[in-house]
């Protein structure tokens, strides 16, 4: 696991562009730089104190809360609202940033969607 900043949290902070889509004082989102789907879009917490959601969950679930219903207002927006919404959680499970983050799928889903 890495030291801070995440790659979200220099996101955050304009360090690195990216294509954002949503951002308020607590969360920010923008899309995936490899998309999976039509939409794809990562929803993030600005801290990075919780690296997946079970720790979000636990520690802050106002917080998990206000992420899910970012994540279907984006999806309203963009994809009629209907989304896959994925927490990969663990290394083998594909998790590759340790910064708690929810994809937000949606469009016409393939099998390549489900797993990354
Ligand atoms: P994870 O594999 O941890 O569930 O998801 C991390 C996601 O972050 C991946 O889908 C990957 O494509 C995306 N990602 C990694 N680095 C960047 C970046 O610099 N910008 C954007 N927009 N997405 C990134």
């Amino acid at each position: 696991m890495s030291n801070s900043p995440s790659i979200f949290s220099r996101i955050v902070a304009r360090e690195i562009p990216a294509d954002i889509v949503f951002e308020s004082d607590t969360i920010i989102a923008f899309r995936d730089i490899a998309p999976k789907a039509p939409v794809h879009v990562l929803v993030v917490p600005k801290t990075e104190q919780y690296s997946n959601v079970t720790e979000l969950a636990a520690g802050d679930p106002a917080l998990l809360a206000e992420l899910v219903a970012t994540a279907q207002q984006l999806a309203d927006e963009q994809c009629g609202g209907q989304f896959r919404l994925i927490f990969n959680t663990g290394e083998n499970a594909g998790q590759t940033v340790f910064h708690v983050h929810a994809h937000v799928l949606g469009g016409t889903l393939t099998e390549g969607s489900l797993g990354f």
